[in-house]
């Protein structure tokens, strides 16, 4: 078993250098036996669980499939030297997101990223006009979205649009595959319309993967241990199976994504029952696949993590990040449907695809300004398959059936529970830490029934 190893996790000395002081964990051959608690994935929501259940002094196996904590947080080095956010990079709604405090006890630094985003239109930035005419037509777009979500009408948010002439391609990746991961044929108006503001950003300093990997602070986290079965069949412990060994605990907490439960990979007995079965179907994954490249000496003036646009015809394109984190990298996101298709056709396909978008837009010359790339394939990581949830037309309402216990005594957790901040980290944050909630209150329950029950003159 191998055991968290945070060096591994940050992605080199370098970003080691600059991190706030933890404890270090020890390794361990064996699993943990008996527990109250088991926690399955080391996420977001899965650290946000067992900090809960350890701070009640009840004793849980944090098990995680992969060799490394965070999920889809993730700060490394990869192939290019330079520490990076591989996945979630900003924290949104930073007045009300509870990791602005945890980052902030931890001594991280929390700066504002560049507030405006840039739009290019063919080989220029655009106007005042037109970035007017843009803003305008997205706000009316999004109007429309959630006007029909609100009214209960649970469509194709994109069945929901207006006359949007010809900002229409550009808006509609925007507000689809660029802020929700699927192109918006594919997406609830219901959910689009509960969805809460995550406007106020804030990154953090040397990568958000820093930031969780504080929070995990001294949790004990067993790594490599994919959990392939949880057996709830028996009256008492659950037994959660992993390639490692078995855990036997009162109750479980899931927080693997929606892909990895949609993909059958871990098996229940019994089965989940129907409704969860269908919330998981309707909650699938888009897709945010990340090419991340050396933008060499900042040609265009881009402010740290500035993000920019291309006016375009459809959701055919890509959105950039310059100056990613302040270093000389940048990222280029590829989103819904169309960034699965790149994702697919590989990271040679994503790179090519980013040199003939810049040298659309600012000349020819500005190919040989990509240095050096390595593209992140979320839908492709096997312990992730995809970026975040967002609920199909007519399954709008599903979120909440997500966090219904499953057989009385298993909880899901995880970004896809949150009604309001779904994909994201403090959504997942929050759904891991009242799953933890929910279960401490059943082993609460179930302590005070069986001490009733060893003793029951005390009732008198
Ligand atoms: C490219 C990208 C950019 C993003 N940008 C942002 C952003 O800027 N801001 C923001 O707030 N959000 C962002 N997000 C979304 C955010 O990363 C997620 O919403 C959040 O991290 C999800 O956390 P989670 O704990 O729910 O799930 P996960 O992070 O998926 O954690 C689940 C864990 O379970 C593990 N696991 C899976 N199956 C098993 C198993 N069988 N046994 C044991 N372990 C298992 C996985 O390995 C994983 O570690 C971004 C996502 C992507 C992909």
């Amino acid at each position: 078993m191998k055991f968290l190893d945070r060096r591994e996790f940050l992605g080199g000395a370098a970003a080691l250098a600059a991190s706030p002081a933890l404890a270090q964990t020890t390794a361990q051959a064996s699993m943990p036996g008996d527990v109250d608690v088991v926690i399955v994935g080391a996420g977001a929501a899965g650290i946000a669980a067992a900090r809960r259940v350890a701070a009640a002094g009840r004793s849980y196996a944090l098990l995680e499939a992969q060799d490394r904590i965070g999920g889809r947080v993730w700060t490394a080095t990869g192939a290019l030297g330079i520490a990076h956010d591989r996945g979630a990079h900003r924290i949104s709604a930073s007045g009300r997101n509870p990791l602005v405090s945890l980052g902030r006890l931890a001594g991280l630094k929390l700066t504002q990223p560049a507030p405006f985003r840039r739009l290019y239109v063919g080989s220029r930035e655009a106007r005042d006009s037109e970035y007017d005419n843009f803003t305008a037509a997205r706000h009316r777009a999004s109007r429309a979205i959630v006007a029909a979500g609100e009214a209960g009408l649970d469509l194709p948010a994109a069945r929901t649009l207006p006359d949007l002439a010809d900002w229409r391609g550009t808006v509609s990746f925007v507000l689809g595959p660029y802020s929700t991961t699927k192109d918006l044929e594919e997406v609830s108006t219901v959910d689009y319309a509960r969805a809460d503001d995550q406007s106020d950003e804030l990154v953090c300093a040397g990568g958000l993967g820093r930031l969780i990997s504080a929070a995990a602070g001294t949790l004990r986290v067993e790594l490599s241990a994919p959990v392939t079965r949880i057996d709830s069949r028996g009256r008492g412990s659950i037994t959660v199976e992993t390639d490692r060994g078995s855990v036997r605990a009162n109750t479980v907490i899931v927080t693997a994504s929606t892909g990895i439960l949609n993909s059958g990979a871990i098996k229940f007995e019994p089965g989940l029952p129907k409704r969860t079965g269908d919330a998981i179907a309707a909650l699938s994954l888009g897709t945010r696949d990340r090419l991340i490249f050396e933008f060499k000496g900042n040609p265009f003036g881009f402010a740290d993590d500035q993000r920019a646009i291309f006016k375009s015809d459809d959701s055919r394109t890509i959105a950039l990040i310059g100056r990613a984190g302040g270093t000389d990298l940048a990222f280029a996101d590829f989103c819904g449907r169309f960034g699965l298709e790149m994702a697919n056709a590989g990271e040679a396909a994503m790179k090519d695809f980013v040199a003939e978008t810049l040298a659309a837009h600012f000349g020819a010359e500005s190919r040989k300004l990509i240095g050096r790339a390595e593209a992140v394939r979320w839908s492709r990581e096997p312990w992730i398959l995809g970026a975040g949830s967002v609920a199909a037309p007519r399954g709008g309402s599903y979120r909440r059936a997500l966090g219904e216990p499953v057989h009385d005594r298993i909880f899901l957790a995880g970004e896809a529970l949150h009604e309001t901040w779904w994909g994201t980290v403090a959504g997942a944050w929050i759904s891991g830490e009242r799953a933890a909630d929910a279960a401490l209150r059943l082993i609460d329950r179930a302590g005070a029934a069986a001490e009733r029950k060893a003793s029951p003159r005390r009732r008198q």
